[in-house]
């Protein structure tokens, strides 16, 4: 490849790589953006799906305890229209009180539920228990009592829990007004339901280690809440917030936080249909998401990984880039430094050392190309040789180192006067000199000829030995005419101009011959 083209490929090269470095930065962000975006998405959807089926799942369940709740309650009031009519019709006097009696134990054996079943007069004293014989003593106080005494209306009746008299455990009332032959108040039915019952039900539900189920009565009584505490049981949440929002819809679901124990957790609520109760189901959401915490920190530092390798391909890449391009700048300072070597070894191999004009080498060369010109029809040619007069006595006398200055000022001499474009003054050898003149007449060249003579005398070197006292030389030219002479060489028109030289010596010397 040559300097020029191998400078060329060079730009080319360099052109490319400023893109390219660009490109490869855009292509590593773009590319972890997408891992780290496509990593953030996928937690993103599965966080999404985690909690929304945690929702099912809860809805599920609050879903099947109000049925639960309903059908216990159902079994309960079967229990006690039974009884209310039983009562209002038997009467509790003599046998039918031993007959009620049995009943009462035999229906309380049927479900587990049931924590009693109870019969109270007018009063509140207790007729009939399934507990064994009455107590003594009267229930008037109770909530459910006073209730059925003040209404007339023979529907169910739920109270709040509260601790049985008999046996100390917390239970439901669920009760209904016995009436008299003429519809006055004569006493209360009274079926009681174990909380412990729903507290069995309820923890054996698979609903994490904090997650929590609540049932309340609509006005905000807890009646049962996992996990099971003494002092939450009667307590009334009505005030609180979280309770509040689920009190507002007959079923949904929330994420709250519990005013119980400040936990925050996903909650499915609904009503219990036709009953005064609300249940609500919650789980912790930090139990929820721990699975998804995991997975993601997983995906999370994979992404990071991802991106970390590919940053470290693109620095890789990159230094890379930085090595061709240093190694682009040596290479062309390189292909720089050469060309201009090249073209200082060009002027130094046809350059003459001592005078600076051209040299012998220089000299054949154009010579060459001039004749075949000349010869080729274009122009004429002339050729001047000139050679320096007396010049060993001149070297002899003044010494070598003058001699060498001598032949400088000739140098300088022809370089001054030998300007014209295509003409070449040259050193032929010792103290000869030449001058190529292309398109230049045989009158032309004497002129020619005769301006350098005169301007080397007016150099006024004084020679001693020369007749003139100054330094002079002798000229011969030759001239070949345009398109003529086929067969002539070099050297024979060299041969020519030396002959007119040879005249020039022997007619006296410090003349021009043609
Ligand atoms: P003529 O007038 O017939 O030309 O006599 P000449 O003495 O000039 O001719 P000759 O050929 O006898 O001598 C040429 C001398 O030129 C011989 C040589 O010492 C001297 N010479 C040749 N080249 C150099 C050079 O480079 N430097 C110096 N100082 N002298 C040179
Ligand atoms: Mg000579
Ligand atoms: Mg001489």
């Amino acid at each position: 490849m040559n300097p020029a083209d191998a400078d060329h490929h060079l730009e080319r090269l360099s052109e490319k790589k400023r893109p390219l470095t660009r490109l490869v930065f855009i292509i590593t962000a773009l590319a972890c953006l997408l891992v780290l975006g496509l990593a953030a998405w996928f937690a993103a959807a599965s966080r999404q799906t985690q909690l929304r089926e945690a929702q099912v799942a809860n809805t599920n369940i609050a879903r099947m305890i109000a049925v639960q709740v309903e059908s216990t309650i159902k079994t309960a009031d079967v229990a006690l229209v039974n009884l209310a009519e039983r009562v209002e019709h038997d009467g509790i006097q003599g046998s039918a009180l031993d007959r009620l009696q049995a009943h009462l134990a035999a229906v309380a054996g049927t479900s587990p539920e049931l924590h009693g079943l109870f019969v109270y007069g007018a009063d509140g004293t207790w007729l009939a228990t399934s507990l064994g014989r009455p107590a003594a003593g009267s229930n008037s106080d109770r909530e459910y009592f006073q209730y059925h005494r003040s209404h007339p209306g023979r529907g169910l009746h739920v109270g709040p829990p509260i601790r049985s008299r008999s046996t100390g455990v917390w239970v439901i009332p669920v009760s209904r007004r016995i009436n008299a032959g003429d519809g006055s108040f004569a006493g209360v039915a009274l079926v009681t339901l174990k909380i412990d019952f729903f507290e069995r039900i309820y923890d054996e539900l698979d609903i994490g280690k904090t997650g929590t189920v609540l049932l309340a009565l609509t006005d905000g009584t807890v009646v049962y809440r996992r996990p099971f505490d003494d002092k939450l049981i009667g307590a009334n949440l009505a005030s609180s917030p979280a309770l509040q929002t689920l009190f507002r819809q007959a079923s949904g679901s929330a994420i709250l936080v519990s005013t119980v124990d400040r936990i925050e957790r996903l909650y499915s609520y609904r009503n219990v249909r036709g009953l005064p109760f609300v249940v609500a189901v919650g789980r912790t959401k930090d139990e929820l998401l721990n699975d998804w915490k995991r997975a993601s920190a997983l995906i999370g530092g994979a992404a990071l990984l991802v991106c970390a390798m590919i940053a470290l391909l693109a620095n890789r890449l990159f230094e890379q880039i930085v090595i061709r391009d240093q190694l682009d700048d040596k290479l062309r300072a390189r292909s720089e430094d050469l060309a201009q070597h090249n073209v200082g070894l060009h002027q130094l191999a046809h350059t003459d050392r001592l005078t600076g004009i051209a040299n012998r080498l220089m000299f054949d060369t154009v010579l060459e190309q001039e004749l075949k010109r000349a010869q080729r029809g274009d122009a004429c040619l002339s050729l001047i040789l000139l050679d320096v007069d007396y010049f060993k006595k001149f070297n002899d006398r003044y010494g070598h180192l003058a001699g060498d200055s001598c032949l400088r000022g000739v140098g300088r001499v022809l370089a001054e006067q030998v300007i014209r474009a295509g003409d070449l003054a040259a050193r032929y050898g010792g103290e000869e000199f030449a001058v190529i003149l292309p398109n230049t007449d045989r009158g032309g060249a004497v002129a020619v000829a005769e301006r350098i003579r005169l301007e080397l005398l007016a150099l006024d070197i004084a020679h001693a030995d020369a007749p003139s006292g100054v330094l002079s030389a002798s000229f011969g030219v030759a001239t070949v005419a345009a398109g003529q002479e086929a067969q002539l060489r070099p050297a024979d028109l060299v041969a020519r101009a030396d002959a007119r030289l040879y005249e020039a010596k022997h007619g006296g010397r410090n003349t021009v011959r043609a």
